[in-house]
Parts: C-alpha cells; sequence; structure tokens
C-alpha cells in the first residue's frame, strides 16, 4: 500500500480534527486534550516509533493506521495488529496496560480522528478504506455470524426452553387434573363410605327389602327381609342377579333417575323403587311387598264397578265401558235396556231371598246367552242392560232381543216356587242421535219403557218420534228417585171442619214436588209415576215421616194435638212389611198413634180383599185410623166394606159438586151419610166449594167438611195460624 497517498498534501485532517476533537475532548482534563490537539494531525511514524500510550487514548477516538503497529511492554511485543481502525475505546488501548507502548511496526501513517469522523475519513480515502471495509465487513460478518450462531443457539435454546415450558406446564396441569381426580374419588368414596354405612343402618332396621345391586349385575347387599325374594332368585351376596332385573339396573342407572318397577316373585307382588348410586356405580334397591294391597285394591275397585249380588259389572262400570266403546266407535254399537217384568211382584209376595236368586239366576242366563264380546250389567234393582259394541244392526239386535225374552221367559225354579217373569227390552243404537253416552242410555230406557206399555215381555227400539208424554212421564220416574234424595218434596195440611162446632176436626196430608225444572207439581203428576216405578214405596214411607214430624214440631209449638190424614196407596199396602215399618215410625217419632189417620181409595180395598184386609187389621191393631177415600166411585156395598176395619168414610168430591142442583147427588150424599152414621162411621164430605153444598151436608148431618170454601191445602206454617185462628174442634 502506497502510505504517501494516503498523507494528504496539505493536511486537511489536521484543520477539520481538531475542531472536532476539540468537541469530543470536551470533557478530558486539560493536559490530555493538550497532548491530543498535538497528536491531531496525520503523521508518518518511522519504524519503532512510539505512537501513544494506550492510557493516553482518549474515549471517542478513533486511530486508524494505514500499517500494523505492536503493543509492546518492555521491550516485548504483545501482539500486533494490521492497518485499520482501532476504536479507542475498544480493546485496542484503552484497556491495555498503560505501561504498553504503541509502536508503528513498518513504515505505517497513523490517522486519530474522532469517532465519528471515521467512516468520513475512509469515504475519503477509498484505497484505504477497502482494505478497512473488507476488513470490517470480515469482522462484521464474522460478529454477525457469531451474533447469529449466538441468536440460533438462543432460538433453539428458547425453543428448547420454551418446549420445555409447555410439556412442564402441560405436565403440571396433568398432575393437577389427577389431583382433582384423586380428590373427588375420595370425596365419592368417603361418600359412598357413608352411605354405605347409612344404608346398612337403614336397612338391616327395615322391614323391607333393601338390596344393592352394582352396574354388573352383582348383589352387593341385601339385608334379612330380601332372604325370601333372595331364595326364590336363588341367588346369594356377590352372586349375580337374573338378566331381567339387571336390564331394569343398567336403565336406572343410564337415566340417572329413581325408578318404580312392579315384580313378582313366585306369588308375591313387589314394588321395587331402584335408586341409581352413578358414583358408586350400583344401584339401590328398596322394595314392598304389595300383595294383600294390591287384592285390596282390586277388591275395592272390583266393588266399586260390580253388583254384589249378581258380580255383573254395575251401573258405573256400564256407563265406563259405554263411554270407552262410544269414544273408539261413535257410530257402531248398541244398548240393551232390560226391565224384568213382574220382578216386584215376585219380590214382595215371596220375599227378598227368592228375589235375589231370581236375579242371580237371570244375571246367569244373560251371560250365558251374549256374546263374548257383549258387556251385560245391572244398573240397579230389576234393571239389566247390555252393551253391544261393534257392527250391530237392527236384525241381528233383534235377533239377540227375541232370544232373551225367549229365554227369560221360560220357567226359573227357585226354592222350590216355579216362576214365570218376563222382560221388557228397549233398544237404542249408538247413531240414533248424537254420540252421548247418556243420550244413548236415556233412549234406550225409553224404548224400554215403550216396550212395557206395550204389553210387556216385548222389544222395542228406540224411535225418535216417541210421543212427549212417554217422555215426560218416563223422566218423572227417574226424576222421582233424585227427588227424594233432594229433599224436593213438601207436604201441605188442608183443614177438615167438624160441620156441627166449626172447628178444625183435623187436617189431610197431600203432597207436593218442587220439581226443580218443571216448577211445583201435585200428587195428579206423579203419584202414578212413582206407582209404576215402585218408588212410592219409599215415597209414602217419606209422606208418613213427615206428617209424624211435622205433629211433633206442632206439639212442641204448643198447637193442641191435630188429627192427620195421610193417603196411602196400594202398592204400598200390597207390601207386607208395612205395618210393621208403620209400627216403627210411630214408635221413633213418640207421637200418639190415634193422632194419624189413613186413607185408601175404595177401590184398593176392593183390589185383593184377603191381603187389604190382613194388612189393614195390623194397622188397625196399632192405633191408627183408617178411612175410605174417594168414596162412591166405586161402586162397592158399603156393607161389603165394613168387613174393615175403617172408622171414616169420605164422600168423593163428584157427588159434592153436584149437590146443589143435581136431585141424585143429593139423595147419594144423604143415603151415603145416613148408611154410614147406620154403620157407625163418621162422614166426611170433600170438595165443598159453596156455602150452599155446606148447607146441604149440615141438613144431612154430614160430620166433617174439606174443601176451598173452608181452606186450600196449606203450607205448614200458614196451617198452624189457621189453626190457631180457629178453635180447635
Ligand atoms: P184425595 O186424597 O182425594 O185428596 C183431595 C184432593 O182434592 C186434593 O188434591 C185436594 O187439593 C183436592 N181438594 C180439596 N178440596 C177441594 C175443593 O174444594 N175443590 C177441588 N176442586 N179440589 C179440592 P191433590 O192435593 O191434588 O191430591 C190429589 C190426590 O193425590 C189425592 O186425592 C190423593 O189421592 C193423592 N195424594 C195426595 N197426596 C198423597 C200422598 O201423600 N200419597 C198418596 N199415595 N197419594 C196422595
Ligand atoms: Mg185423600
Ligand atoms: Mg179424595
Amino acid at each position: 500500500m502506497d502510505v504517501a497517498q494516503l498523507q494528504p498534501a496539505n493536511p486537511p485532517v489536521a484543520q477539520v480534527v481538531p475542531e472536532t476533537a476539540l468537541l469530543a475532548f470536551r470533557d478530558l482534563p486539560a493536559e490530555t486534550t493538550q497532548a491530543f490537539l498535538a497528536l491531531g494531525r496525520v503523521r508518518r511514524l518511522a519504524p519503532g516509533e512510539v505512537l501513544i500510550a494506550p492510557g493516553q487514548v482518549p474515549e471517542g477516538l478513533a486511530v486508524i493506521t494505514s500499517g500494523a503497529i505492536a503493543v509492546e511492554r518492555d521491550g516485548y511485543r504483545l501482539r500486533s495488529f494490521g492497518s485499520g481502525v482501532y476504536l479507542c475505546e475498544g480493546c485496542l488501548v484503552r484497556d491495555d496496560p498503560p505501561e504498553v507502548t504503541l509502536r508503528a511496526v513498518d513504515d505505517s501513517q497513523v490517522y486519530i480522528v474522532p469517532r465519528e469522523r471515521a467512516r468520513t475519513f475512509l469515504v475519503e480515502r477509498p484505497e484505504f478504506g477497502v482494505a478497512l471495509l473488507s476488513r470490517l465487513m470480515r469482522e462484521v460478518f464474522s460478529r454477525l455470524e457469531a451474533t447469529n450462531r449466538l441468536s440460533a443457539e438462543n432460538h433453539a435454546l428458547a425453543r428448547a426452553l420454551e418446549n420445555n415450558n409447555v410439556e412442564l406446564q402441560t405436565t403440571l396441569e396433568r398432575l393437577a387434573d389427577s389431583n382433582r381426580r384423586l380428590e373427588t374419588e375420595v370425596s365419592i368414596r368417603r361418600r359412598v363410605e357413608d352411605e354405605n354405612r347409612s344404608l346398612a343402618r337403614l336397612a338391616s332396621d327395615s322391614p323391607n327389602p333393601v338390596m344393592r345391586i352394582s352396574m354388573a349385575g352383582v348383589l352387593l347387599y341385601a339385608n334379612l327381609p330380601s332372604l325370601p325374594i333372595l331364595s326364590h332368585w336363588r341367588v346369594a351376596v356377590h352372586g349375580r342377579v337374573h338378566d331381567q332385573l339387571l336390564a331394569e339396573i343398567e336403565t336406572t342407572l343410564n337415566e340417572g333417575q329413581q325408578r318404580e318397577i312392579e315384580v313378582m316373585v313366585g306369588d308375591q307382588r313387589y314394588v321395587f323403587t331402584l335408586v341409581p348410586i352413578p358414583d358408586g356405580g350400583h344401584v339401590n334397591v328398596y322394595g314392598r311387598n304389595v300383595t294383600d294391597e294390591r287384592h285390596a285394591a282390586e277388591h275395592m275397585a272390583h266393588l266399586a264397578n260390580h253388583d254384589t249380588l249378581t258380580g255383573l259389572p254395575n251401573r258405573k262400570r256400564f256407563l265406563d265401558r259405554l263411554t270407552d266403546a262410544m269414544g273408539s266407535d261413535p257410530t257402531r254399537g248398541a244398548v240393551f235396556f232390560l226391565d224384568l217384568d213382574f220382578f216386584k211382584e215376585v219380590n214382595d209376595t215371596l220375599g227378598h231371598l227368592v228375589g235375589d236368586q231370581l236375579l242371580q239366576t237371570v244375571a246367569r242366563r244373560l251371560i250365558a246367552i251374549v256374546r263374548k264380546t257383549d258387556l251385560v250389567a245391572r244398573l240397579g234393582g230389576d234393571e239389566f242392560a247390555i252393551l253391544m259394541a261393534g257392527g250391530i244392526t237392527a236384525g241381528p239386535a233383534e235377533v239377540h232381543a227375541r232370544r232373551i225374552i225367549e229365554n227369560l221367559s221360560r220357567a226359573f225354579s227357585i226354592e222350590g216356587h216355579n216362576l214365570h217373569i218376563g222382560v221388557s227390552i228397549g233398544i237404542a243404537f249408538f247413531a240414533d242421535g248424537p254420540p252421548v253416552v247418556a243420550d244413548v242410555v236415556r233412549n234406550a230406557d225409553l224404548a224400554m219403557y215403550r216396550a212395557k206399555a206395550d204389553g210387556r215381555n216385548t222389544y222395542r227400539f228406540f224411535q225418535p218420534d216417541f210421543d212427549a208424554e212417554l217422555r215426560r212421564r218416563r223422566e218423572l220416574e227417574n226424576d222421582i228417585r233424585t227427588a227424594l234424595a233432594d229433599n224436593q218434596f213438601v207436604l201441605h195440611f188442608q183443614p177438615k171442619i167438624d160441620l156441627a162446632t166449626d172447628r178444625v176436626a183435623g187436617a189431610e196430608a197431600l203432597i207436593r214436588w218442587n220439581h226443580p225444572r218443571l216448577g211445583a207439581l201435585g200428587p195428579g203428576e206423579f203419584i202414578g209415576a212413582a206407582e209404576r216405578s215402585g218408588l212410592i214405596v219409599p215415597l209414602g214411607d217419606w209422606v208418613l215421616e213427615e206428617a209424624l214430624r211435622q205433629l211433633g214440631d206442632w206439639a212442641n209449638a204448643g198447637v193442641p194435638p191435630i188429627h192427620v190424614a195421610v193417603n196411602l196407596s196400594p202398592i204400598q199396602i200390597r207390601d207386607e212389611k208395612f205395618p210393621a215399618r208403620v209400627t216403627s215410625l210411630l214408635r221413633d217419632s213418640g207421637i200418639d198413634p190415634t193422632l194419624i189417620e189413613f186413607e185408601i181409595t175404595e177401590s184398593v180395598a176392593m183390589e185383593n180383599v184377603d191381603h187389604t184386609l190382613k194388612v189393614l187389621g195390623e194397622l188397625a191393631d196399632g192405633g191408627v185410623g183408617l178411612s175410605i177415600d174417594d168414596f162412591g166411585t166405586g161402586y162397592s156395598s158399603l156393607s161389603y166394606l165394613r168387613r174393615f176395619p175403617i172408622d171414616k168414610i169420605k164422600i168423593d168430591r163428584s157427588f159434592v159438586l153436584e149437590m146443589g142442583d143435581d136431585g141424585d147427588a143429593r139423595a147419594i150424599a144423604t143415603s151415603i151419610v145416613s148408611l154410614g152414621h147406620a154403620l157407625n162411621l163418621a162422614v166426611v164430605a170433600e170438595g165443598v166449594e159453596t156455602e150452599e153444598q155446606l148447607q146441604v151436608l149440615r141438613d144431612v148431618k154430614c160430620n166433617e167438611g174439606q174443601g176451598y170454601l173452608f181452606s186450600r191445602p196449606l203450607p205448614p206454617d200458614a196451617f198452624e195460624a189457621f189453626v190457631r185462628d180457629r178453635a180447635i174442634g
């Protein structure tokens, strides 16, 4: 390298450097600055010439050499350097001990410039710079390489670290997780153990079977009451239960919910409550023997749905089944409504024992002749019904009806009696009207009523044009049942006046019905229906009871004793037990029997003379009075009637009505009165409406009069007021 070329001719550097150096030297001690100012020029060094002591190179300066320099100490070369740039703060001089000497090795130039000038310097001296640059580049590259290597190493290290970290993290997490699992497991185990202990405690005291079965079907635990079950299953503790139960165990665990199953163990029925213990992987089984309970319930259900006498389904069951049948097919099916003919007569004359057996036999016969799919039920009394579900039409229905009639017309042999009854059948199809259960039954009932009215022992199909009167009568009959239960009946009292004294001689009790739909009804509108349905018996009992109760009330209210007449229906008299009931009712009421008088119509008295005589005899023996009502209408002879234990006759209203103008009526009245008196009977005239009639009755010495002239039938309060108004005779 031509060093001379590097030397500026007119050393410009020297001009530049000092200014720059000055700036840079600012913080140096003055001598150092001075020294450097002196050095602040480019100078050719002679070989071996001492450049500077390293400790004297101030910071911020660059030493640029074009040739090699050596660092020596005590005459020994420590290091030597090629040409280049040496940063003062670098390793070259500054860190070397001050004793060392910086000596030019060859004929080199040395520039000492401020550090920031170094680059400019190199640019300004390119030939100098190339060598420097390459050297610098090498240095830079090697540094870069080193840095790269380092950073790669660092990177790898960092990655490794990071990996390690991640691994560590996952390991930590895994650890934490398993720790958590362990903790839950421990707590679960603890809980299960607790639970085990409490189960054992509970189960050992329990009279019911308690078992624990694992999800694999292994019987883990069983208490003593489980023994009968286990012995039937042939399974011991630690043995496996049968597959069916295992399936239930699995279902319970899968659903995770308590369930109940019903299990037959031999002839015993158990309800098992299965309680899943998912933590433990098993199911607790709490058993309860429900055999007796179920039998009782079945029995109760049977009782609720069946008639005890015949064992047939009862009305409720029939209606339920009919509802079902109509629900599934509202158009196809029929109801047969059966009412036995003359059953009441058998029951009344031969007694309930025979009546009951007759009903049982009828039930058996009906069951035997209907199809398997038909339902025979007893609706009550002598009423039966048959439900024929499915597509039955008029033709086959007729065949069924005929067969039933034919069968029940055959004699029944009961308790040595050969009994003949019959049956009236009404048939209604579901499709006869809107699909309403009650309507179908009512239609069949109405058709039955028609069959009865048409002569009994026959069948009728329901017709929509059944006349309103028939309907009304039938409905009225059915309503009486409800009316009795609901207290819709009341008694009114019509005064009877002693014609000699003009005082109240007594009263006739007359029934009234406050019908919820039809309003106030008189006896003429419902007594017939009550008689046809047989309900007159309980209704008649009610009238007597009510009359007695009213007498008791009046007695308590201080009203003087009143004779009360009660009307009797022929049906009541037919009932053999009637006198006994009267006796007990009178006894229970504590009322003097002579205050009660029964009125029977003439035709009734003539109907079944022997029987009537017997019943009336018993009643008279009990102390009650008897009178013949509506006398004169029955064309019976009074002397014949005298065989009855009667005290009184009541001249029918029709004679009294004509008394004013009709000479014959007046003659009949006169003769009745005198005949009555001749036979020692009191005579009462009913239907007295006018003064004229009253006058005639007084003339012929009739004892008592009853009619609108004196008073209409009155409610109890009004009657009491009437009595208080008039002195009682
Ligand atoms: P009955 O026993 O001949 O009763 C007399 C009927 O004549 C009563 O009619 C009464 O209101 C009516 N009457 C009374 N005075 C006169 C009058 O001056 N003019 C007219 N036109 N009528 C008069 P009611 O209450 O309608 O009773 C009718 C029938 O019903 C009774 O005739 C009786 O046979 C029967 N009956 C009433 N209550 C009962 C009862 O509790 N049981 C039974 N089995 N039958 C009863
Ligand atoms: Mg009467
Ligand atoms: Mg009368």
